[in-house]
This record gives C-alpha cells, structure tokens and sequence, in this order.
C-alpha cells in the first residue's frame, strides 16, 4: 500500500489530472505533473509541475527517481516513453492496456479476441487503398465513419462518408495514415461505464451514464441512465470483463452504443478517468478521481453509489463570448446547480473550460427534472454568449 506523504506521478496536465491532483492532494499525497503546457490545469495545482514534452529524459527520469506510482491522464504518450517509466517505476496502467487504448485498431482487434461485439469495421492501413475486414468479422456498410486509429478525440481524426466512393478522398484528407473504417450505427442511446481495478483484482464500477454528444463532444450526461436493468447489468459485466482482462489497474471507461435494434457495442475505451464520469465528482460515494488515488496506491476501492440523480453538462470555449469570462450568475443562483470550471487561460471553439452538475435530491427517481434544469442553465449561457455585447452595440 502506498501511504501519505509519498509523491505520485501523473502523465498528462489536463482537467482529469488536476482532479486527480486535487484528490491527492487532500489525502496528503505529493503529485508531480509531467506536461508540456507551461499552463496546463494539473500542473497548476501540482506539487511539482514538469513543464517537459512526454519524451524528455530528464523530465522521465525525474518522475522515476521521486514517484511510487505513475498513472496517466491522457492516453498519447509515446510507447518509448511508457516503456522505460515502466521497467523503473510503477506504472498504473501498464504499458499493454495503454497501448491498445492508444490504437482504435490494436484495440477492435482486443475487444474481438474477448468476444465484445463492436460496430462492424475494417482496418484502413496507411497508404493502403482498400480496407481489410478483421476474420469472422461484417464488412460495414454506408453511411460509414472513417476514424484515424491514433491520436482521435472529441470526435477529431474522423470523417463520415456517405458512400463507398467517398473513401479514398476521406483517407487522403486524414493524412493516409492507418484508420479504422466504422459502420455509422443507428443509435438508440449512448452510454459510458466507470470502472476501477485495484491490485488485489477487486473491482468497483460507476453507474451507469448517459451521454448525448453535440458534434462529436460530450454535451451531457445524466444518472441514472433510460436503459433497462438487463443493459446496464450488461453494460457493467462488459467493463468488468475488460478491466479483467487487461489485468487492468485504475480507472478505465467504457463507451458504449446501443442500437436502435437493441444491441450494445463497445465504442471505445478510455484507460482514464472520464469526462462522462464527472457527475461522480458530487453525486457519488466516491469520485472517479478519488477512486483513482485508490487503485492505484492499492488502497480498498470504495464502493461507487449514486447519491441523487445527476446530470452534468460541459462548458465548452463557444460559451465565452469573444473569449470573455461568462456571466456565471444563472449558475451560481441555483442550489442544486455545482460550477466547475478549469483554470484555462483561453477559450477556443469546442475546448472543454469546464462543467456544471445538477443535483436531484436523494429518493427522486430519475433524472428528467435535473437533466431539463442543466439543458436550462447551459441555454441561458449559450443566449448571453449569442448577445451581441453592449460595447459592440454601442
Ligand atoms: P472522445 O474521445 O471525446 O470520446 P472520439 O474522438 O474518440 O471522442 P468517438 O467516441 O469515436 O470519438 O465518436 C464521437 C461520437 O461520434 C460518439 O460518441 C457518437 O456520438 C458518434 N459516433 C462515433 N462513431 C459512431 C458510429 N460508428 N455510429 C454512430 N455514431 C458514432
Ligand atoms: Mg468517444
């Protein structure tokens, strides 16, 4: 067991690091922070902050020298880099969960071998013309989503064709570099599993969340999820299985589709905390970021129990009119609501600036009324930052 004042090592300055530092920190662990955003949310708050590319030695051997553990809060970080942390130090995950996390191809060919059903894909090599269909595997049909297999998020790296004609000019515009090629599936819901793996093998999982996505980014999320007992007992055994599999330690999510036909496929894995797991941070027994500091310093996982309903809803940069800090008040006057912002300096289009979570109250049922109050909150946000400024109106 790694106990206080011992310092741990996180990889990736990000929002999910600097509530990973902020658990830390309050239990009486050190955190450096390797990033090289010289602003970064994590290194802010860090013990320590290596201002360093993920590939500098003496920012790695620094890491190794002082930490017991190292964990990760952004899966790119280069193989060679994961792999001399790794025979020094404590790496939580370890470098064969984060290597098939990074690749969406590495990871597919995962998710077949322990039977988890996926969208029906094919792999897109680089340079290569024509696409392969994994064996015993359904050739996908169109519309299809051509997605690079490395490097993708918040739905970036990806181009949706409507026709098979459409692909050679989609794979050149994505750089002809390897992709996987994804049947666009006819989504009944979207929803994402928590799920943390101590070192004793012992297993706790998140409830199940909701999520809806505006152009490919996590708008809102909202718990309980609208799905029957048997998809989320599913849903849960599937994150179980693969955290299992991995011989996984920490946290991981899960995402998941399910089809208009009643099935659930794995969408993708995230070897991290994650943004759909954000309610937990005020409506759980634990949070997600809590439970990290857990699985990884091999402390006794808390049990992950929903308080109230819940739905968190992101702030993305577009709230912030010509890049001025919002008017918070609408938040800020409801009770229930819980503002969560970043520390980000800048605020670009689609750039993640922070989220807000909505409470129910313990008892009530579901969470229509609290997923209607943060669609609320966010509109009167999004009005303000439409309204034309009284300076540029003057
Ligand atoms: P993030 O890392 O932020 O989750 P990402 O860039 O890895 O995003 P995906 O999860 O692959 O992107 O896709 C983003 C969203 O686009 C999905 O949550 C879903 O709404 C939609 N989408 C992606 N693939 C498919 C598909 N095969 N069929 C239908 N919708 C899809
Ligand atoms: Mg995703």
């Amino acid at each position: 067991m790694i106990q206080p004042s011992a310092t741990l090592g996180l990889l990736g300055g990000g929002q999910l690091g600097r509530y990973f530092v902020q658990a830390a920190l309050s239990m009486g662990y050190g955190v450096w922070v390797l990033d090289p955003d010289p602003d970064s949310p994590a290194g802010r708050i860090a013990t320590r902050h290596l201002c360093q590319g993920f590939d500098d030695p003496a920012a790695l051997e620094a890491l190794a020298g002082e930490c017991a553990v190292i964990t990760t809060e952004f899966e790119n970080i280069p193989r060679a880099s994961i792999d001399w942390l790794e025979a020094r130090v404590r790496l939580c995950p370890g470098s064969r969960a984060l290597a098939i996390a990074q690749d969406r191809l590495a990871e597919k060919d995962f998710l077949g071998e322990i039977g988890i059903a996926v969208a029906p894909w094919q792999a897109l090599r680089a340079g290569a013309a024509t696409p392969v269909t994994p064996s015993g595997g359904a050739t996908p049909a169109f519309p299809a989503i051509l997605k690079t297999a490395r490097m993708g998020y918040d739905g970036k790296g990806q181009v949706r064709l409507a026709r098979a004609e459409d692909l050679a000019a989609a794979h050149t515009e994505l750089g002809s570099v390897d992709c996987v090629l994804e049947q666009q599936v006819e989504l009944e819901r979207e929803v994402s599993v928590i799920v943390a793996r101590g070192a004793a093998g012992h297993v706790e999982a998140f409830p199940l969340a909701e999520n809806s996505h505006c152009d490919g980014i996590l708008h809102l999320s909202r718990v309980p999820a609208r799905v029957d007992a048997a998809v989320r007992e599913r849903a849960t055994a599937i994150a179980r299985m693969i955290v299992e599999r991995l011989e996984y330690q920490g946290v991981l999510a899960v995402e998941f589709f399910l089809t208009v036909a009643g099935e659930l496929l794995v969408n993708e894995i995230a070897p991290r905390p994650h943004n759909s797991g954000h309610y937990s941070l005020d409506a759980c027994t634990v949070s997600q970021f809590q439970q990290q500091v857990r699985a990884v310093c091999d402390l006794t996982l808390a049990p992950a129990l929903l308080t109230t309903p819940v739905a968190m809803v992101n702030l993305l940069g577009d709230l912030w009119p010509d890049g001025a800090c919002p008017d918070w008040s609408p938040v800020l006057e409801a009770g229930r609501a819980r503002l969560h912002l970043y520390g980000k300096a800048v605020a670009r289009r689609g750039r993640k600036m922070g989220h807000v979570n909505v409470l129910g109250l313990p008892g009530e049922g579901d969470a229509t009324a609290v997923a209607s109050s943060a669609e609320g909150l966010w509109q009167a946000l999004a009005d303000a930052a439409a309204r034309p400024s009284a300076e540029a109106e003057a």
